[in-house]
This record gives C-alpha cells, sequence and structure tokens, in this order.
C-alpha cells in the first residue's frame, strides 16, 4: 500500500518503521524535520497525504490533530483513509471524521496501547472507530504495527474505549499505591502483600503486571527507578481527556476527577513530569494524613 505517515515522533517514527519493514511504500511528514529509514521525506503533510492509500496521523492532541485534518483532507484521494491513531478527544476525532466524509474519504480513529516498547516490537494494541470498510482496508497494517485490532463501533469509539480504559488505569495504580503505603504503615511486607493482594479479590493489571513497589512482582519501571513506562504527564492528558468527555456526555465520574487531580498535583507541583504513573508509590509514601 502507499501510506503517508504524519507526526514521527516517539510513537510514530517505529510505527511507521514497520511499515517500511514490511515493504510497504511510506512518505512521511515531521514538523520537526525527523526521518525515517527507508520512507520518503515530505515537504508538507498535504504532500505526504497525496496519492496514497492510507493516511496515517501520530500527534500530540486533538487541536494539532484538526489543523492538520484540514490541510490533508482536501490534498487526499477519494476513498482514501484518514487513520489517526493519537490519544485525542472524541470531539475532535467526530469533527475529522465528518469533515473526511463531506470530501469523500473515510476516517478511523484508532488509537493505541502498548507505549513506545509496543510501538517498536509492533506489538500495539489498536482500538478503532469508524465504517466498516475503512476499518477492513486498514486492517493489515494494524497487524503490523500491532498484535490485536478492536473494531469499537462508529467514530469516536476508539478514543471512548481508550479513555475509559485509561481512566480505570489511573484509579486503579492509586488505590494500588495508596494501598502499599498503608501497608507499609502498618508493618506488612511488600511482598506479603503482592503475595495475596495478586490472588485475592484486589488483584489488578497494576499489581499484577506493573507493580508499583521495587523488587515486587514481575519488573517494572519501579525496578528502574521509576523511567517511564507510561509517564505521569501522558497519564495526566488521558485523565483530562476522560473528564472532558464526561462533562460533554453528563457521565458522573468521581473517582476519575479525583484521579485527574492527584496526577495534576503530582506532574505540576510535586516532581513527577518525567516520572512513570507507577512513581505515585513514593509520593504516599512520604506523606502523612493531613
Ligand atoms: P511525540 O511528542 O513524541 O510525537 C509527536 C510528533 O508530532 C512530534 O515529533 C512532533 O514534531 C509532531 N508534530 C507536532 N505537530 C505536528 C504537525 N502539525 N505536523 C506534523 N507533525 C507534527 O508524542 P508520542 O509519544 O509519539 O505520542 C503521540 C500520540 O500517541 C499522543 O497523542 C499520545 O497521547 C499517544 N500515545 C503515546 C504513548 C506513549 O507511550 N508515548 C502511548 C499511547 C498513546
Amino acid at each position: 500500500m502507499k501510506i503517508g505517515f504524519i507526526g514521527l515522533g516517539n510513537m510514530g517514527a517505529p510505527m511507521a518503521a514497520n511499515l517500511v519493514k514490511a515493504g510497504h511504500e511510506v512518505k512521511g511528514f515531521d514538523v520537526a524535520g525527523v526521518t525515517v529509514e527507508g520512507a520518503a521525506k515530505a515537504a508538507t503533510a498535504a504532500d505526504a497525504a497525496r496519492d496514497v492509500d492510507v493516511v496515517i496521523t501520530m500527534l500530540p492532541n486533538g487541536q494539532i490533530l484538526r489543523a492538520v485534518a484540514a490541510e490533508v483532507i482536501p490534498a487526499m484521494r477519494q476513498g482514501a483513509v484518514l487513520t489517526d491513531c493519537s490519544t485525542v478527544d472524541v470531539e475532535s476525532a467526530r469533527a475529522v471524521a465528518d469533515q473526511a466524509e463531506a470530501a469523500g474519504c473515510a476516517a478511523l480513529d484508532a488509537p493505541v496501547s502498548g507505549g513506545v516498547g509496543g510501538a517498536t516490537a509492533g506489538t500495539l494494541t489498536f482500538m478503532v472507530g469508524g465504517p466498516d470498510a475503512a476499518f477492513a482496508t486498514v486492517k493489515p497494517l494494524f497487524e503490523i504495527m500491532g498484535q490485536k485490532a478492536v473494531h469499537c463501533g462508529t467514530s469516536g469509539a476508539g478514543q471512548a474505549a481508550k479513555i475509559c480504559n485509561n481512566m480505570i488505569l489511573g484509579v486503579t495504580m492509586i488505590a494500588t499505591c495508596e494501598a502499599f503505603a498503608l501497608a507499609d504503615k502498618l508493618g506488612l511486607e511488600r511482598q506479603k502483600m503482592f503475595d495475596v493482594v495478586s490472588t485475592s479479590s484486589g488483584y489488578s493489571w497494576t499489581m499484577n503486571a506493573y507493580c508499583p513497589a521495587p523488587g515486587v512482582g514481575p519488573k517494572s519501571p519501579a525496578d528502574n527507578d521509576y523511567k517511564p513506562g507510561f509517564a505521569a504527564e501522558l497519564m495526566l492528558k488521558d485523565l483530562g481527556l476522560s473528564q472532558q468527555a464526561a462533562t460533554a456526555a453528563d457521565a458522573d465520574t468521581p473517582m476519575g476527577q479525583l484521579a485527574l487531580d492527584l496526577y495534576k498535583r503530582f506532574v505540576e507541583d510535586e516532581d513527577g513530569r518525567g516520572m512513570d504513573f507507577s512513581a505515585m508509590l513514593p509520593r504516599f509514601e512520604k506523606r502523612g494524613r493531613a
């Protein structure tokens, strides 16, 4: 396939590289001038989008996505599919899809989980919203860049799945970290806490697969000085998107709001920026009840 790839950052560059390796013809564009070996360098975003079957975007946020979409959709040929893999607000995903459809193209929102490691290894999970035919067109590319693609529904459904998942993740990580800090103060050894909880009703992905306590459970960022992994500021971004969506949809999400407030303080006032999101544990450890 002919592919235009826009946004060659931490995630986009390895994803584009995997498409090149699989034999696809890729044109790449990034405002920072980044290039990917084996991909042609486009001069502009519109240039990357011209005469290709699929345009993939991997950008920082919804505002930038809207600006890029406004530039590339008029350049895309009829029937081409704009596939946005960034994590953005549901409204931007739907607005871009409407614009693409009005121009005779199709759009998918296809955010990912799996992080930079998954992007490099080609093991991402894609959560996809948009029309069946467009999903069928892009599915072979999802299979190269990832190990699983779930078609979640119409436009915006992929972003909805992503932010709901990450709201659970943020809330659960905080609960796991505060429980470890409480266990410390009660004199319960962390390994014993893990042995019990990981096989009891308090188990979760954050405890069993990504344990925030160093030296306990499988290897995780806690064992690497809390270097990310999944950075606290990215969790903050996703929690902000879930609250934005909850406000727009009139959904009551008090735990999501509290998780947002805690990660905001952690990132902005408590040196959490650049740390893994599981570094909430040393934060709780240092604190008392006040
Ligand atoms: P990044 O900042 O490393 O990459 C974004 C790239 O977009 C940069 O290279 C930037 O120069 C480029 N860019 C910005 N504006 C542009 C424009 N107008 N035209 C072309 N290029 C432009 O970010 P990332 O970590 O690669 O994340 C990308 C997206 O993936 C984000 O939406 C993020 O939330 C999501 N995501 C990231 C991770 C992760 O672990 N990093 C995991 C899941 C999802």
